[in-house]
């Protein structure tokens, strides 16, 4: 079964061509094949299956078919499906079933898609290959010795094996986009407070979104469409008007394109084919009609160091409930309450999750607030005003979306400095909140994917996703 977009998937349902229950067996099947990657954390063999007889029984019997009608998606496992595992890629969640659906999830039901089961991730969200997960990792589609990237590597190899159709992701700091780049698909994340994150398991508040990776960008809008807008769950959900994706996609011309090109992602240290492949791709923009126009982010060097100093801060707190009372793994060997606390946290979590919940109690500790996360916070703020004043001259701001193609498998695990580069080009359009997508560019000449990353003003979605089909359709 070739499936190219929903598009064609939706028309051949529609007109009985293929039922809901042949689609989902064929994706069923494609994960069962595809077991030894690892991708899938748990497979809902019978309830998708089950989903997709009733979606059939509601077409025969002349049912209105929802936006999504008959869509196979892939979850991540940080996100809740009522009745499933909820596992966030740590032993501390290992048996913990959800008792609710995400905001989300919810709106991607009411509309017909069928979920086909939970995708793995690093533990927690937080890393950039998928090394941190406890249920070990997913070797790249494209080559078995690298890494997919992270944290959404589960859902990115999901979508671009035909594992799932389309995925959802979370992205803190890139862990959509980046994975998106190095699986060859796109990736987007929103603007913060455009999707809810109502029962999406919490990392950095302030920085976590809900994000869409799929084939191509029709796709991702329609997705997105269905997800956003204003969710009382979540008080920090936009209510900003949810505009019609598809059509903002279709308006948006290259003629006369304002893309901005900041020197700042383009240092000497980039890959060599990487910043051939970016530099290339906006060339052909130009010559499309497109205008290059070369801007300054003077302060992005501070991104990498600013991030970690506040998203480490807001994971302390927030990981603070898994405590082994409430959720998950408790210890066998606890005989007092702090020994339960003790235990069940030092053998429940992983390495980096420890990692960052010390580096945030550190630098949110009375002695050290002002030093790092006050100044921290302030980087942020000078973020916001730079990239604001940047997006008042141009459309859109363009660069590569990882320094360097996917990278083997235990190569950067033994230096969490060199790890977290990987999000240099992904992290300021989390910290300043604003909307930003991987968009696959080919292939470099080791075979590899390479992906160029852009970034819009708030709220945005429409008009970037209307720009990265252009790259798309360019290639
Ligand atoms: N790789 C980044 C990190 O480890 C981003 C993670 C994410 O976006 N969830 O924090």
């Amino acid at each position: 079964m070739q499936l190219s977009s929903y598009e064609d998937l939706r028309a051949r349902l529609l007109s009985h061509a293929v039922t809901c229950e042949e689609v989902v067996r064929f994706y069923l099947e494609r994960i069962d094949a595809h077991r030894d990657d690892n991708i899938y954390i748990t497979v809902f063999h019978e309830r998708a299956l089950d989903r997709a007889r009733s979606l059939d029984k509601k077409l025969r019997d002349g049912g209105r078919p929802g936006k999504l009608f008959g869509m196979p998606l892939a979850i991540k496992d940080n996100i809740a499906i009522k009745g499933s595992n909820l596992t966030c890629a740590s032993k501390i969640l290992e048996h913990y079933e959800s008792v609710y659906d995400a905001t989300s999830v919810q709106r991607l039901d009411q509309e017909d898609a069928v979920f086909l089961g939970k995708t793995n991730m690093d533990e927690f969200a937080m890393g950039s290959s998928n090394e941190n997960s406890s249920f070990g990792n997913v070797p790249n589609p494209f080559d078995k010795t690298r890494v997919p990237g992270g944290s959404s590597g589960g859902s990115a190899a999901a979508v671009a094996n035909g594992l799932a159709m389309v995925a959802l992701g979370s992205d803190t700091g890139g862990s959509v986009r980046q994975p998106a780049g190095f699986c060859d698909i796109v990736g987007m994340k929103p603007t913060y407070g455009r999707i809810s994150r109502y029962g999406l398991v919490a990392f950095a508040s302030s920085f976590d979104q809900i994000g869409v990776l799929a084939r191509n960008c029709d796709d991702a809008a329609l997705v997105l469409g269905v997800m956003a807008g204003k969710d009382g769950r979540d008080a920090t959900s936009s209510s900003h008007v949810v505009p019609d994706y598809a059509s903002e996609i279709t308006s948006v011309s290259v003629e006369g394109l304002k893309i901005g090109v900041p020197k700042e992602f383009f240092p000497e240290s980039l890959n060599q084919d990487v910043s051939r492949m970016v530099k290339g791709k906006l060339a052909e923009l130009r010559d499309k009609g497109a205008e290059l126009v070369d801007i300054t982010l003077p302060d992005s060097a501070y991104a990498i160091a600013a991030y970690y100093v506040l998203v480490t801060a807001e994971a302390s707190a927030n990981l603070a409930r898994f405590d082994g009372a409430r959720y998950g793994y408790r210890s066998k060997d606890a005989t007092d309450l702090a020994t339960m606390y003790v235990s069940s946290r030092t053998e429940g979590f992983g390495r980096e999750v420890k990692r960052r919940i010390m580096l945030g109690t550190y630098v949110l500790s009375a002695g050290y607030y002002d030093t790092y996360y006050k100044k921290a916070q302030q980087v942020r703020r000078v973020f916001q005003d730079r990239y604001r004043e940047a997006l008042e001259k141009v459309d859109v701001i363009a660069g590569p979306t990882s320094p360097f193609p996917p990278f083997g498998i235990g190569d950067k695990t033994g230096n969490p400095l060199e790890m977290y580069l990987a999000d240099v080009f992904t992290v300021p359009a989390s910290i300043v909140g604003m909307p930003a997508v991987s968009v696959p560019l080919g292939f470099d000449t080791l075979n590899l994917p390479v992906g160029m990353h852009l970034v819009c003003n708030f709220f945005e979605e429409g008009k970037l996703l209307g720009i990265a089909k252009l790259v798309q359709r360019f290639q």
